[in-house]
Protein backbone atom coordinates (compact mmCIF):
# COMPACT_ATOMS: atom_id res chain seq x y z
CA UNK A 1 0.00 0.00 0.00
CA UNK A 2 1.35 3.41 -1.39
CA UNK A 3 0.48 6.85 0.06
CA UNK A 4 1.13 10.08 -2.05
CA UNK A 5 1.00 13.30 -0.52
CA UNK A 6 0.36 15.66 -2.97
CA UNK A 7 1.28 19.44 -3.77
CA UNK A 8 2.23 20.73 -0.66
CA UNK A 9 5.06 23.03 -0.07
CA UNK A 10 7.57 21.00 1.42
CA UNK A 11 10.59 21.73 3.88
CA UNK A 12 12.85 18.69 4.75
CA UNK A 13 13.96 20.63 6.44
CA UNK A 14 15.66 22.79 3.88
CA UNK A 15 12.74 24.25 1.71
CA UNK A 16 12.46 21.95 -1.51
CA UNK A 17 9.08 24.33 -3.11
CA UNK A 18 6.01 22.77 -4.14
CA UNK A 19 6.46 18.30 -4.15
CA UNK A 20 4.40 15.58 -3.53
CA UNK A 21 5.90 12.85 -1.17
CA UNK A 22 5.72 9.10 -1.72
CA UNK A 23 5.29 7.17 1.20
CA UNK A 24 5.36 3.05 1.19
CA UNK A 25 4.72 1.10 4.62
CA UNK A 26 6.78 2.97 7.02
CA UNK A 27 9.19 4.47 4.43
CA UNK A 28 9.64 7.63 2.56
CA UNK A 29 10.09 6.51 -1.57
CA UNK A 30 10.40 9.62 -3.00
CA UNK A 31 10.12 13.70 -2.38
CA UNK A 32 10.16 15.40 -6.18
CA UNK A 33 7.07 17.55 -8.14
CA UNK A 34 4.91 15.39 -10.00
CA UNK A 35 5.01 11.87 -8.61
CA UNK A 36 3.33 9.81 -11.24
CA UNK A 37 1.26 7.13 -10.20
CA UNK A 38 -0.41 5.74 -12.25
CA UNK A 39 2.01 2.09 -12.23
CA UNK A 40 1.33 2.17 -8.85
CA UNK A 41 -2.42 1.89 -8.86
CA UNK A 42 -3.03 -1.86 -9.06
CA UNK A 43 -0.96 -2.07 -5.53
CA UNK A 44 -3.27 0.60 -4.28
CA UNK A 45 -2.51 4.03 -3.67
CA UNK A 46 -3.95 6.58 -0.95
CA UNK A 47 -3.57 10.41 -2.35
CA UNK A 48 -3.76 13.02 0.09
CA UNK A 49 -4.56 16.62 -0.93
CA UNK A 50 -2.21 18.48 0.82
CA UNK A 51 -2.38 21.73 -1.87
CA UNK A 52 -1.90 25.11 0.53
CA UNK A 53 -0.28 23.12 3.55
CA UNK A 54 2.72 22.71 4.55
CA UNK A 55 4.67 19.22 4.70
CA UNK A 56 7.65 18.64 7.29
CA UNK A 57 10.05 15.97 9.12
CA UNK A 58 7.86 14.81 12.31
CA UNK A 59 9.72 16.35 15.22
CA UNK A 60 12.10 15.16 17.10
CA UNK A 61 12.04 15.74 21.00
CA UNK A 62 14.97 14.70 22.81
CA UNK A 63 14.02 15.29 26.36
CA UNK A 64 10.84 13.51 27.60
CA UNK A 65 10.02 12.40 30.91
CA UNK A 66 7.36 9.28 29.62
CA UNK A 67 7.00 7.68 32.45
CA UNK A 68 6.12 10.93 34.21
CA UNK A 69 8.42 13.34 36.30
CA UNK A 70 8.37 16.05 39.40
CA UNK A 71 7.77 15.01 42.85
CA UNK A 72 10.36 17.58 44.03
CA UNK A 73 7.42 18.83 46.51
CA UNK A 74 6.44 15.86 47.86
CA UNK A 75 4.43 12.66 46.68
CA UNK A 76 1.76 14.98 45.82
CA UNK A 77 3.59 16.47 42.96
CA UNK A 78 4.52 13.50 41.02
CA UNK A 79 3.47 14.16 37.36
CA UNK A 80 1.73 10.98 35.35
CA UNK A 81 3.01 9.35 32.51
CA UNK A 82 3.20 10.16 28.87
CA UNK A 83 0.03 9.57 26.80
CA UNK A 84 0.84 8.02 23.03
CA UNK A 85 -1.97 10.63 21.82
CA UNK A 86 0.04 13.51 23.21
CA UNK A 87 2.91 12.77 21.07
CA UNK A 88 1.18 12.39 17.96
CA UNK A 89 -1.56 15.45 19.03
CA UNK A 90 2.08 17.62 19.48
CA UNK A 91 3.69 16.31 16.32
CA UNK A 92 6.13 14.46 17.89
CA UNK A 93 6.95 11.43 16.25
CA UNK A 94 10.57 10.75 17.60
CA UNK A 95 11.29 11.23 21.26
CA UNK A 96 13.81 10.21 24.47
CA UNK A 97 12.69 9.38 27.14
CA UNK A 98 15.02 9.89 30.63
CA UNK A 99 14.65 9.97 34.37
CA UNK A 100 15.19 13.35 36.54
CA UNK A 101 15.94 14.15 39.84
CA UNK A 102 13.68 11.25 41.02
CA UNK A 103 15.41 7.81 40.05
CA UNK A 104 14.43 5.74 43.33
CA UNK A 105 10.21 5.64 42.68
CA UNK A 106 11.06 5.81 38.92
CA UNK A 107 13.81 3.55 37.44
CA UNK A 108 14.88 2.42 34.11
CA UNK A 109 13.28 -0.76 33.61
CA UNK A 110 9.85 1.09 33.74
CA UNK A 111 11.24 3.98 31.41
CA UNK A 112 12.65 1.00 28.64
CA UNK A 113 9.08 -1.04 28.94
CA UNK A 114 7.66 2.43 28.64
CA UNK A 115 9.57 3.18 25.20
CA UNK A 116 8.63 -0.38 24.24
CA UNK A 117 5.14 0.72 24.75
CA UNK A 118 5.42 3.92 22.52
CA UNK A 119 7.00 1.94 20.20
CA UNK A 120 3.96 0.09 19.89
CA UNK A 121 1.26 2.68 19.68
CA UNK A 122 3.32 3.65 16.50
CA UNK A 123 6.01 6.36 18.28
CA UNK A 124 10.00 6.13 17.47
CA UNK A 125 11.44 5.96 21.38
CA UNK A 126 14.68 6.09 22.76
CA UNK A 127 15.59 6.08 26.46
CA UNK A 128 18.74 7.43 28.39
CA UNK A 129 20.43 5.69 30.84
CA UNK A 130 21.27 7.19 34.40
CA UNK A 131 19.36 10.19 35.52
CA UNK A 132 20.36 13.31 37.40
CA UNK A 133 22.83 11.37 39.53
CA UNK A 134 26.47 10.57 39.56
CA UNK A 135 27.61 7.65 39.91
CA UNK A 136 24.79 7.17 36.89
CA UNK A 137 22.04 4.09 38.12
CA UNK A 138 21.88 1.67 35.46
CA UNK A 139 20.50 -1.79 34.29
CA UNK A 140 23.90 -3.73 33.86
CA UNK A 141 25.56 -1.81 36.89
CA UNK A 142 27.72 -0.14 33.65
CA UNK A 143 26.71 3.13 31.21
CA UNK A 144 28.87 1.30 28.77
CA UNK A 145 26.96 -2.08 29.00
CA UNK A 146 23.41 -0.36 29.24
CA UNK A 147 24.33 1.47 25.43
CA UNK A 148 25.95 -1.59 23.75
CA UNK A 149 23.57 -4.43 24.94
CA UNK A 150 19.93 -2.88 25.47
CA UNK A 151 18.86 -1.46 21.97
CA UNK A 152 16.60 1.84 22.94
CA UNK A 153 19.48 3.05 25.16
CA UNK A 154 21.51 5.76 22.71
CA UNK A 155 23.09 8.03 25.81
CA UNK A 156 23.16 9.12 29.35
CA UNK A 157 21.69 11.73 31.29
CA UNK A 158 19.99 13.78 31.99
CA UNK A 159 22.94 14.05 34.72
CA UNK A 160 22.39 17.71 36.66
CA UNK A 161 25.06 19.84 37.10
CA UNK A 162 25.28 23.71 37.88
CA UNK A 163 22.38 22.76 40.51
CA UNK A 164 21.41 22.33 43.96
CA UNK A 165 19.88 18.75 43.14
CA UNK A 166 22.78 17.46 41.20
CA UNK A 167 25.27 14.89 42.59
CA UNK A 168 27.82 18.12 42.46
CA UNK A 169 30.22 15.48 40.62
CA UNK A 170 34.17 16.71 40.35
CA UNK A 171 35.36 16.91 37.20
CA UNK A 172 36.94 13.41 37.15
CA UNK A 173 33.79 11.88 38.01
CA UNK A 174 31.97 13.33 35.11
CA UNK A 175 34.86 12.56 32.62
CA UNK A 176 34.72 8.71 33.57
CA UNK A 177 31.21 8.82 32.69
CA UNK A 178 31.63 10.71 29.17
CA UNK A 179 34.30 8.41 28.47
CA UNK A 180 32.17 5.32 29.56
CA UNK A 181 29.00 7.10 27.15
CA UNK A 182 31.62 7.32 24.44
CA UNK A 183 32.79 4.25 24.54
CA UNK A 184 29.11 2.57 24.48
CA UNK A 185 28.37 4.53 21.53
CA UNK A 186 31.49 3.80 19.56
CA UNK A 187 30.40 -0.32 19.88
CA UNK A 188 27.08 0.26 19.29
CA UNK A 189 27.10 2.49 16.39
CA UNK A 190 25.38 4.75 18.88
CA UNK A 191 24.98 8.43 19.51
CA UNK A 192 26.64 7.92 23.03
CA UNK A 193 25.72 11.52 24.19
CA UNK A 194 26.11 12.56 27.47
CA UNK A 195 22.66 14.26 28.18
CA UNK A 196 22.88 17.59 30.64
CA UNK A 197 21.15 19.27 33.10
CA UNK A 198 22.21 22.81 33.43
CA UNK A 199 21.15 24.61 36.66
CA UNK A 200 21.58 27.85 37.39
CA UNK A 201 24.67 27.99 40.12
CA UNK A 202 27.52 30.48 38.89
CA UNK A 203 29.62 27.08 37.97
CA UNK A 204 27.13 27.11 34.81
CA UNK A 205 29.05 25.31 31.73
CA UNK A 206 32.12 24.62 33.60
CA UNK A 207 33.00 21.23 34.35
CA UNK A 208 31.83 20.60 30.70
CA UNK A 209 34.62 22.72 29.44
CA UNK A 210 36.75 21.24 32.07
CA UNK A 211 36.43 17.65 31.02
CA UNK A 212 37.11 18.54 27.48
CA UNK A 213 40.58 19.94 28.50
CA UNK A 214 41.04 17.01 30.69
CA UNK A 215 39.85 14.16 28.56
CA UNK A 216 40.45 15.60 24.68
CA UNK A 217 37.10 14.59 24.55
CA UNK A 218 34.73 17.48 21.53
CA UNK A 219 32.36 19.25 23.26
CA UNK A 220 29.91 17.53 20.80
CA UNK A 221 30.35 14.76 23.35
CA UNK A 222 27.42 16.81 26.09
CA UNK A 223 24.33 17.66 24.79
CA UNK A 224 23.40 20.14 27.22
CA UNK A 225 19.79 21.44 27.79
CA UNK A 226 17.82 24.40 29.32
CA UNK A 227 20.37 27.01 28.34
CA UNK A 228 17.69 29.02 28.06
CA UNK A 229 17.38 29.03 31.92
CA UNK A 230 18.15 32.63 32.39
CA UNK A 231 20.57 35.26 30.56
CA UNK A 232 23.79 34.16 32.12
CA UNK A 233 23.09 30.69 31.38
CA UNK A 234 22.18 31.31 27.48
CA UNK A 235 25.59 33.86 27.53
CA UNK A 236 27.43 30.33 29.05
CA UNK A 237 25.26 28.51 26.53
CA UNK A 238 26.85 30.25 23.64
CA UNK A 239 30.63 30.40 24.59
CA UNK A 240 29.70 26.07 24.67
CA UNK A 241 28.48 26.58 21.07
CA UNK A 242 31.82 28.68 20.29
CA UNK A 243 33.57 25.64 21.07
CA UNK A 244 31.86 23.15 18.97
CA UNK A 245 28.78 22.10 21.25
CA UNK A 246 25.38 22.13 20.35
CA UNK A 247 23.00 23.87 22.85
CA UNK A 248 19.46 22.75 23.45
CA UNK A 249 16.67 24.99 24.88
CA UNK A 250 13.43 23.86 26.80
CA UNK A 251 9.92 24.96 24.75
CA UNK A 252 7.90 24.83 27.90
CA UNK A 253 7.79 26.77 30.47
CA UNK A 254 5.77 28.90 32.49
CA UNK A 255 4.25 32.11 34.11
CA UNK A 256 6.46 31.87 37.32
CA UNK A 257 9.30 30.59 35.40
CA UNK A 258 9.13 33.44 32.66
CA UNK A 259 9.12 35.79 35.44
CA UNK A 260 12.41 34.17 37.23
CA UNK A 261 14.15 35.15 33.98
CA UNK A 262 13.56 31.84 31.15
CA UNK A 263 13.70 33.00 28.14
CA UNK A 264 11.39 31.68 25.67
CA UNK A 265 12.93 28.91 23.23
CA UNK A 266 12.35 31.24 20.46
CA UNK A 267 13.99 34.35 21.72
CA UNK A 268 17.09 32.26 22.74
CA UNK A 269 17.56 30.59 19.36
CA UNK A 270 17.32 33.79 17.94
CA UNK A 271 20.03 35.88 20.82
CA UNK A 272 22.29 33.13 19.78
CA UNK A 273 21.82 33.10 16.33
CA UNK A 274 22.13 36.78 16.59
CA UNK A 275 25.78 36.33 18.63
CA UNK A 276 26.79 34.30 15.59
CA UNK A 277 25.98 30.23 16.15
CA UNK A 278 24.83 28.49 13.19
CA UNK A 279 21.43 27.04 13.33
CA UNK A 280 22.80 23.55 13.12
CA UNK A 281 23.95 23.82 16.78
CA UNK A 282 20.63 24.66 18.34
CA UNK A 283 18.03 22.35 19.30
CA UNK A 284 14.57 22.59 21.41
CA UNK A 285 13.43 19.96 23.71
CA UNK A 286 10.09 19.81 25.44
CA UNK A 287 10.97 18.43 28.45
CA UNK A 288 7.66 16.92 28.62
CA UNK A 289 5.89 15.34 31.54
CA UNK A 290 8.16 17.78 33.73
CA UNK A 291 6.77 19.70 36.69
CA UNK A 292 6.43 23.24 36.38
CA UNK A 293 5.45 24.23 40.26
CA UNK A 294 4.40 27.34 41.17
CA UNK A 295 5.84 28.08 44.68
CA UNK A 296 4.18 31.06 46.75
CA UNK A 297 6.02 33.28 48.87
CA UNK A 298 6.45 31.38 51.90
CA UNK A 299 8.09 28.20 50.32
CA UNK A 300 4.50 26.55 49.84
CA UNK A 301 3.03 24.61 46.32
CA UNK A 302 0.20 26.94 45.07
CA UNK A 303 -0.03 24.90 41.82
CA UNK A 304 1.43 22.39 39.25
CA UNK A 305 1.25 22.35 35.77
CA UNK A 306 3.08 19.54 33.46
CA UNK A 307 5.59 20.58 31.02
CA UNK A 308 3.82 19.97 27.43
CA UNK A 309 5.09 18.58 24.27
CA UNK A 310 3.11 20.92 22.07
CA UNK A 311 5.26 23.48 23.05
CA UNK A 312 7.80 22.50 20.35
CA UNK A 313 5.64 23.33 17.29
CA UNK A 314 4.25 26.65 19.03
CA UNK A 315 7.90 27.70 19.52
CA UNK A 316 8.23 27.05 15.75
CA UNK A 317 5.41 29.24 15.37
CA UNK A 318 6.65 31.90 17.82
CA UNK A 319 10.21 31.65 15.95
CA UNK A 320 8.76 32.38 12.74
CA UNK A 321 6.03 35.19 14.08
CA UNK A 322 7.80 36.88 16.44
CA UNK A 323 11.44 36.36 15.53
CA UNK A 324 11.25 36.08 11.78
CA UNK A 325 13.31 33.21 11.89
CA UNK A 326 13.59 31.65 8.76
CA UNK A 327 11.20 28.47 8.36
CA UNK A 328 13.46 25.58 7.50
CA UNK A 329 16.38 26.88 10.20
CA UNK A 330 13.75 26.28 13.22
CA UNK A 331 12.25 23.67 11.81
CA UNK A 332 15.81 22.26 11.97
CA UNK A 333 16.24 22.84 15.49
CA UNK A 334 13.37 20.03 16.32
CA UNK A 335 14.20 17.64 13.06
CA UNK A 336 17.11 17.28 11.55
CA UNK A 337 19.90 19.04 14.13
CA UNK A 338 18.39 16.89 16.77
CA UNK A 339 18.50 13.61 14.75
CA UNK A 340 22.14 14.50 14.02
CA UNK A 341 23.19 14.91 17.44
CA UNK A 342 21.17 11.48 18.89
CA UNK A 343 22.74 10.12 15.97
CA UNK A 344 19.49 8.59 14.64
CA UNK A 345 20.06 8.24 10.65
CA UNK A 346 16.63 7.45 9.43
CA UNK A 347 15.22 10.44 11.21
CA UNK A 348 14.68 14.66 10.95
CA UNK A 349 14.89 14.92 7.38
CA UNK A 350 12.53 13.85 4.30
CA UNK A 351 14.42 11.99 2.25
CA UNK A 352 14.11 8.70 0.37
CA UNK A 353 14.58 5.64 2.29
CA UNK A 354 14.42 7.69 5.89
CA UNK A 355 11.32 6.75 8.20
CA UNK A 356 7.12 8.06 6.91
CA UNK A 357 7.51 10.18 9.97
CA UNK A 358 6.17 13.64 8.89
CA UNK A 359 3.55 16.43 9.45
CA UNK A 360 0.73 18.20 7.47
CA UNK A 361 0.51 21.51 8.67
CA UNK A 362 -1.33 24.43 7.39
CA UNK A 363 0.01 27.66 6.59
CA UNK A 364 0.03 28.92 10.11
CA UNK A 365 1.78 26.04 10.53
CA UNK A 366 -1.09 24.34 12.73
CA UNK A 367 -1.01 20.62 12.70
CA UNK A 368 -3.55 18.69 10.70
CA UNK A 369 -2.02 15.49 10.45
CA UNK A 370 0.74 13.22 11.71
CA UNK A 371 2.25 10.61 9.88
CA UNK A 372 4.20 8.62 12.02
CA UNK A 373 5.77 5.47 10.47
CA UNK A 374 3.58 5.50 7.71
CA UNK A 375 0.00 5.53 9.92
CA UNK A 376 -1.78 8.39 9.43
CA UNK A 377 -3.16 10.49 12.89
CA UNK A 378 -5.65 13.39 11.41
CA UNK A 379 -6.08 16.13 14.14
CA UNK A 380 -9.54 18.73 12.83
CA UNK A 381 -7.55 22.05 13.12
ZN1 LIG B 1 16.28 18.90 33.50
Amino acid sequence: MFTVIQSAEVFAPQPLGCCDVLLSGDKIVAVQPDIDIAGLQPFGVQVVDAKGKRVVPGLVDSLVHITGGGGEGGFMTRTPELEPAAALQAGVTTMVGCLGTDAITRTLPELIAKAYFLREHGLSCYCYTGSYEIPARTVTQSVEDDIVLIEPVIGVGEVAIADHRSSQPTVQELARLASQARRGGLLAGKAGVVSVHVGDNVDRLDLLHGVCRLTGLPHTQFYPTHINRTAEVLDAGIKFAECGGTIDFTASTSPELLAAGDIPAAKAAWLALKAGIAFTQITFSSDGQASLPAFNESGELEHLAVARMDSLLESVRVGINEHELEVSQVLAMVTANPARELRLAHKGQLKPGNDADLLILDAQMNLCTTIAMGQIHDFNT
